[in-house]
């Protein structure tokens, strides 16, 4: 399981643009073909936090001419966009290294609960940093919910409920046993609950892709749950004159730093809880790292493990 963040893919304030984040992207692809060529089975999962939270605001800027866009078909919209991104650029890698596998982005729905807690309690941050101001601005013009995000600005934050079950697991687990490189769970999976008549119903909210990615992992049984992240780690004390990067911990001592703060809700908070249910259900490995450092990550040199007890 190779789980991209969408923050991931932009480097810069310069470089938001679709075109830098493909650019982005085809080095992560790039760094998943070498673990296809190793003989890793993988699954790639995306975020898509950056991307959904500008589909949004096009929403809301052409709302006089254009029908606004629910925030799950937002998050469906990225399935497609980040999914094509990486579709195309791992079928570049492959036929240029002449590899079998066969990359496929796949439409995945997330069962959640009706009453997850999570809806009334906005903490899932979309969109770009702001400032204080507009962040404020937007708060009150528009309604939005809004937070400060890891010393990086200001952020709207959404309702995001923990995903119960993945709807496509059993297509992804053929599509992997074929030798298809799976693209799922695109920006965490589009949230469905089922309605008293059985049906599924569409919700308004966005999965985090951590949570999303786990489920996946453990559904699988996968060795290995790779986070893809903006940082090469984990940081105790994070953004502060104490803080130490960590280069491997066990579960216990995950579940200790979590408890004691460290991880920050909405952003390393839910990487950490993740690879945390991951690894106690697996006995699999977890790392977080950033783009440049996966295939280092993957051998062991740098990035931040978690590991069973
Ligand atoms: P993604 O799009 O990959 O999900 P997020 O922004 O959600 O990225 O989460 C990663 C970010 O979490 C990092 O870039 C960093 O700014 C922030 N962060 C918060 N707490 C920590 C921590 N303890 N260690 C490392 N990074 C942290
Ligand atoms: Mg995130």
């Amino acid at each position: 399981m190779v789980a991209v963040g969408g923050n991931s893919l932009i480097t810069d304030a310069d470089h938001i643009a679709i075109p830098f984040q493909a650019e982005t992207a085809a080095v992560t692809a790039g760094y998943i073909a070498t673990m296809v060529a190793e003989g890793w089975r993988v699954v790639v999962t995306h975020g898509n936090g950056p991307q959904v939270g500008f589909i949004l605001r096009r929403s809301e800027i052409g709302i006089h001419e254009v029908p606004p866009i629910p925030m799950n078909y937002a998050t469906s919209n990225t399935q497609g966009s980040i999914g094509y991104m990486f579709q195309r650029s791992l079928l570049n890698e492959f036929r240029r290294r002449r590899l079998d596998a066969r990359p496929v982005a796949l439409i995945t729905q997330v069962l959640v609960d009706r009453d997850d807690p999570d809806f009334a309690r906005p903490t899932k941050p979309i969109g770009p940093h702001m400032d204080e101001r507009t962040a404020r601005k937007h708060s009150s013009e528009q309604g939005w919910k809004v937070v400060e995000d890891s010393g990086r600005g200001w952020r709207r934050v959404v309702a995001s409920p923990k995903p119960r079950e993945i709807l496509e697991l059993e297509v992804i687990r053929q599509l992997v046993e074929r030798g298809n490189v799976v693209i799922a769970c695109g920006g965490g999976g589009l949230p469905v609950f089922v309605q008293d008549d059985g049906n599924l119903k569409g919700v308004e909210a966005v999965v985090d892709k951590d949570y999303a990615s786990a489920l996946v992992a453990r559904g699988l049984g996968a060795d290995l749950m790779l986070i893809s992240t903006a940082v090469d780690g984990i940081a105790l004390d994070f953004n502060t004159p104490q803080e130490r990067w960590l280069d491997r911990l066990t579960v216990a001592e995950a579940r200790r730093h979590l408890a004691d703060g460290h991880f920050a809700p909405g952003s390393m908070g839910p990487k950490v809880e993740a690879l945390i249910e991951y690894v106690a259900a697996t006995g699999g490995t977890g790392i977080v790292t950033n783009p440049p450092n996966l295939p280092r990550a993957v051998a062991g040199e740098t990035g931040t493990r978690i590991v069973p007890d």
